[in-house]
């Protein structure tokens, strides 16, 4: 029987000094997988330093080595999704180019699909590079997130992860242009088929992180907008809530004035009033011109990337 094919998606934005390092490692790792062959799937995310030249160094000594050349920055969600669609193996293994996803763990991922498993997901159990704030966001973002959507998203659970190419193709069917992987993958999840493997992650090899705090926030509100309609309804609420307010303020300046006859100053309720509501209704409007946003990129149905795929063809295969 011929060797499966593994296609790992390294998606990279600047990270010259890295792909090198992570090539070698995973060459090194490869080396102990039998019954699978792999090709290199490099995706250069519009990076402005010299990743591209070097992941084109790879691809000349090595030509399982495939690059992605996406036009400009597309974000890191885009940039695994333009991996995927280029990747011929009968498993995608999707992985950070940083080497905080560890190749070593690699050969075990494919083992674990060749025992049956037809999603193979990590967890991280320590990052020493995470203060206890980030931690504590991040825990927040997915109680948050798990409390407003139907579907269940795993905490700690990094993009380092193989997908059999049934999956792959199922998730190609998704074509939103704001997308979550985790997300996606928790929708499509088969139940009995998923293993976790354990990792702790190293810190970056080099370079710098390219998520900063205003990213990881947008990224948050995203996918509690993607994957949740329920804000939507909290604005209702909030809406009966700032009503019920207003009426039971309504009754006390009432009973005030015609029972007690002591009537409450008339401007200063009447600012607090108006200004309340005010605040509810541009919540409310907030809220729902998320949605229209939303709605509004996704109608227009644009491709989601522009890319040049350059593989290292030897004239005897062409
Ligand atoms: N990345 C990307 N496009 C981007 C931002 C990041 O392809 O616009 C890649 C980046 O090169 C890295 C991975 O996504 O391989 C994860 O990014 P990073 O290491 O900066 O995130 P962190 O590990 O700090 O969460
Ligand atoms: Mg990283």
């Amino acid at each position: 029987m011929p060797n499966k094919l593994i296609s790992i998606v390294v998606s990279a934005y600047n990270e010259q000094d890295n792909v090198g390092e992570l090539y070698k490692q995973l060459q090194k790792n490869m080396a102990n997988v039998t019954g699978a062959d792999y090709e290199l799937v490099f995706v250069d995310d519009g990076s402005t330093d010299n990743t591209l030249a070097n992941c084109k160094k790879l691809q000349k000594k090595d030509k399982r080595v495939k690059i992605v050349q996406l036009k400009r920055n597309f974000g890191h969600e885009i940039a695994m999704t333009a991996g995927m669609d280029y990747a011929k193996g009968d498993a995608v293994i999707f992985m950070d180019a940083d080497l905080q996803h560890p190749p070593v763990y690699v050969p075990q991922m494919i083992k674990l699909w060749q025992e049956g498993n037809e999603i193979v997901l990590t967890k991280r159990v320590d990052n020493k590079e995470t203060s206890k704030l980030y931690k504590w966001c991040a825990k927040t973002f997915y109680y948050v997130l798990n409390a407003l959507s139907d579907t269940a998203v795993m905490e700690s659970a990094p993009d380092f992860r193989l997908i059999d190419r049934k999956y792959v193709d199922f998730l190609k069917g998704f074509n939103e242009q704001d997308r979550l992987f985790r997300g996606l993958l928790s929708w499509i999840m088969p139940h009995d088929k998923v293993a976790i493997i354990d990792f702790t992650a190293p810190e970056r090899f080099s370079g710098m992180s390219k998520y900063n705090f205003i990213k990881s926030l947008k990224l948050a509100v995203n996918s509690i907008l993607q994957f949740s309609v329920l804000p939507l309804r909290l604005a209702t609420v909030i809406g009966l809530f700032g009503a019920i307010f207003a009426l039971l303020m309504g009754i006390y300046v009432f009973v005030e004035h015609f029972f007690l006859h002591n009537p409450t100053p008339g401007y200063a309720t009447i600012m607090v009033t108006v200004v309340f509501l005010g605040a509810v209704q541009l919540i409310c409007l907030g809220i729902i011109g998320e949605y229209i946003g939303k709605i509004h990129m996704e109608v227009k149905k644009r491709p989601l990337y522009m890319a040049d795929y350059i593989e290292n063809k030897d004239k005897r295969d062409a």
